[in-house]
C-alpha cells in the first residue's frame, strides 16, 4: 500500500459522515396536485436507493390501501426503508394501538414516529397531559426497539416549542434518546424558523443530545428550507431531511437536490463532511431531477440552482467570451460535475463535445470527427423545440442516435394503425368506451396485420403492436408497461401532445420513451414503439430478414 494511499484514507476516515433522509414519497406527497401510484412510489423509491440516499421514508402504512401495500414487501436494496405513524395514542396501551401495530406490521427497517414537541399543540391537538405525552415517546419507541427495529422520532413544531417552552421541547427529545431512537429530527413544521435561530437551538439541543442523532426536517415558507438544513449540520445535527426538487405541503420541503452538490462540492462542507452519495451519481443529478419532474408530471423549474437549464447558461457578449477562456470566471462549480450542461454561444463544438459525452454514457462510442454527429446534434435540437426531452427518455435518445449513426437493426417498420374509439350507451344514459387498435406492421418481407382492443387507446394499441409482433415474442413477452403519463405542451404553433413511457423487464431493468405529436395516439405509438424495439436492441434479437423469414419466425416463436 502506498503513502499517498494511506494519507488519502486518513483524510476520508477524518471526515463525519451527514445522513441523507429522503421524504418524498410521504411528506412530499402532501404537494397539492401530487398523487402517487404505487408504481410510482416503486419507481421512486428505486432511484433514490440508487442515487444513494441513507433513508427512504415511503409512507403511512395504515393510513390508506396504497402506503399499506407499498409496505408489504422491502423495496430498496441500499437505503433503509422507513415507515412513518404516529407515537402512541393517549389512552390506549402500546400494545392496543392499531397505528403502531400497521408499523411493526410492515416490511420497514426503520420506524419514524412523529411526536409533539409543543406543550401547546399536546393540550389542544391531543388533549393529553405533557406527562403522558413523554410516556407516549418513551413506550412507542421502546416496543419498535424491541421489536428489532432502528427508530427515528421527528419532533413536531420544536423550534416554536422551544421558543415557547424550551424545557418541555427538550424533554421530549431526551426521552426519545434515552429510550434508544437513534434519531431525533428536529422540525421546523410551519418553515417560519430563520437559520440563525436553527444555528442557535440545534446547538443548545446538543448539548443534551449528542449532535450525531440529531437530524433537521425544515420546511421552505420563508425560502430558507435548505439554508436551515445546512445551518443545522453547522450547530451539529448529521441527518438531513428532504425532497426531491422540494417537493412538499404549502412551499415545500429542503430540496435535496439543492442540498446533494452544496455537501459535495462547497468546500465549507466538503472539506468536513461526507454523505453516501458517490461522484458517479452526483454526475446524474440533473437527470435525476428532471426525470422526478416528468414523473410527476411537471415542468422542470429552469432557474433551479446546479440543475436547471438556465443554472449554467450566459447571454452571448463579454460573459461568453470570458467564459470561453476561463469557465471558472462565471461559473461557481463545474456543471458537468451535476451533469448539467454549460450553455453559451451554443457553439456546434460545445454542442457536439456534450452529446459525445451521452454518447459514451450509453455505451456508444463515435468517433470525434463523424459527420452524423453534426446531424444526431442538428436532429436533437430540432426535435427538442418540437417537444421532445431526450434527457428524460434514454431509450428513445438512444434509438434516435442509434438510428443516425445507423448502429440499429431494422426490427421491423411500420405501415400503418388505427384506434377506433367507441362509446355504447345504455337506456339509463351510462356509457362503456371501448377502444381497438390495428396496426399493420412488416417483418422481413413479411405483412403482419393484428387488431385488438383494450382499456384505452395505449392498451389497445400495445396489446395489437404486441400480436403483429408475434415473431418476436420471445423477446417482448416478459416486458410490461409501469408508468405512461401523457402532458399537453404549448409551443410556438399550438397544442402538441407528449407521451413518456417507463417500460420493465423480468430482470428489474426499466427503461424510459418518449412520443410527441399533435395527434395523442400518434404520440402513444411512437412510444410505444421505441418501448418496444429498445427492448429487442438489449435482448440481441435477430433481425428477420426476407429469405429466412419463415424459417427465422419458427425459431423465435416457442411452440405451446
Ligand atoms: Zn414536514
Amino acid at each position: 500500500m502506498s503513502i499517498a494511499g494511506e494519507g488519502s484514507w486518513s483524510s476520508g476516515m477524518s471526515k463525519q459522515r451527514v445522513y441523507l433522509f429522503d421524504t418524498t414519497l410521504r411528506d412530499g406527497a402532501q404537494t397539492s396536485g401530487l398523487d402517487f401510484t404505487l408504481e410510482d412510489k416503486i419507481l421512486i423509491a428505486r432511484m433514490l436507493d440508487d442515487i444513494g440516499i441513507d433513508y427512504v421514508e415511503g409512507g403511512y402504512p395504515g393510513a390508506n390501501p396504497t402506503d399499506t401495500e407499498f409496505f408489504t414487501q422491502k423495496r430498496l436494496q441500499r437505503a433503509a426503508f422507513t415507515a412513518f405513524g404516529m407515537t402512541k395514542r393517549a389512552g390506549v396501551s402500546v400494545a392496543n394501538d392499531p397505528g403502531i401495530a400497521a408499523l411493526l406490521d410492515s416490511k420497514a427497517d426503520v420506524i419514524c414516529y412523529v411526536a409533539k414537541a409543543w406543550d401547546y399543540h399536546v393540550h389542544v391537538a391531543l388533549g393529553t397531559t405533557l406527562e403522558e405525552n413523554l410516556v407516549g415517546i418513551r413506550q412507542s419507541v421502546e416496543v419498535a426497539k424491541a421489536a428489532g427495529r432502528e427508530v427515528i422520532v421527528d419532533c413536531e413544531h420544536f423550534f416554536d416549542g422551544y421558543l415557547a417552552n424550551p424545557d418541555y421541547a427538550l424533554a421530549c427529545a431526551t426521552v426519545a434518546h434515552e429510550a434508544g431512537a437513534r434519531w431525533i429530527v428536529l422540525c421546523d413544521s410551519n418553515g417560519g424558523t430563520l437559520p440563525g435561530t436553527v444555528e442557535r437551538i440545534v446547538g443548545e439541543v446538543a448539548r443534551h443530545v449528542p449532535g450525531d442523532s440529531l437530524g433537521i426536517h425544515a420546511h421552505n415558507d420563508t425560502e430558507h428550507a435548505v439554508a436551515n438544513s445546512l445551518a443545522a449540520v453547522l450547530a451539529g445535527a448529521r441527518q438531513i431531511q428532504g425532497t426531491l426538487n422540494g417537493v412538499g405541503e404549502r412551499c415545500g420541503n429542503a430540496n435535496l437536490i439543492s442540498i446533494i452538490p452544496t455537501l459535495k462540492l462547497k468546500a465549507d462542507f466538503a472539506d468536513r463532511f461526507e454523505i453516501g452519495v458517490a461522484d458517479a451519481k452526483l454526475r446524474e443529478l440533473t437527470r435525476i431531477a428532471h426525470r422526478f419532474d416528468e414523473l410527476i408530471n411537471r415542468t422542470p423549474n429552469r432557474h433551479a440552482p446546479y440543475v436547471g437549464a438556465a443554472a449554467f447558461a450566459t447571454k452571448t457578449g463579454i460573459h461568453a467570451s470570458a467564459l470561453a477562456k476561463d469557465p471558472r470566471t462565471y461559473e461557481h462549480v463545474p456543471p458537468e460535475a451535476v451533469g448539467n450542461q454549460r450553455r453559451v454561444l451554443v457553439s456546434n463544438q460545445s454542442g457536439k463535445a456534450n452529446l459525445r459525452t451521452e454518447l459514451t454514457r450509453l455505451g456508444i462510442e463515435v468517433a470525434k470527427d463523424n459527420p452524423k454527429l453534426d446531424t444526431l446534434l442538428r436532429l436533437v435540437k430540432e426535435r427538442e423545440a418540437e417537444g421532445f426531452a431526450y434527457e428524460t427518455a434514454d431509450g428513445s435518445f438512444e434509438l434516435l442516435a442509434r438510428r443516425t449513426l445507423q448502429m440499429l437493426p431494422s426490427f421491423f417498420h411500420t405501415v400503418s394503425f388505427r384506434v377506433v374509439i367507441e362509446k355504447q350507451f345504455e337506456r339509463s344514459g351510462d356509457g362503456v368506451a371501448v377502444s381497438e387498435a390495428i396496426v399493420h406492421v412488416r417483418v422481413g418481407q413479411q405483412m403482419r396485420r393484428a387488431s385488438a382492443t383494450g382499456n384505452g387507446p395505449a392498451d389497445a394499441l400495445d396489446r395489437a403492436l404486441r400480436l403483429a409482433l408475434e415473431a418476436y415474442r420471445l423477446y417482448i413477452d416478459d416486458m410490461t408497461l409501469i408508468d405512461f403519463k401523457v402532458r399537453i405542451l404549448n409551443t410556438g404553433t399550438g397544442a402538441t401532445t407528449r407521451v413518456f413511457i417507463e417500460s420493465e423487464d423480468r430482470e428489474g431493468n426499466t427503461w424510459s420513451t418518449i412520443g410527441v405529436s399533435e395527434t395523442i395516439v400518434d404520440a402513444i405509438y411512437q412510444a410505444l414503439e421505441d418501448s418496444i424495439v429498445f427492448r429487442l436492441l438489449k435482448a440481441g434479437a435477430p433481425v428477420l430478414e426476407a429469405e429466412r423469414h419463415a424459417d427465422a419466425a419458427e425459431r423465435v416463436v416457442p411452440s405451446d
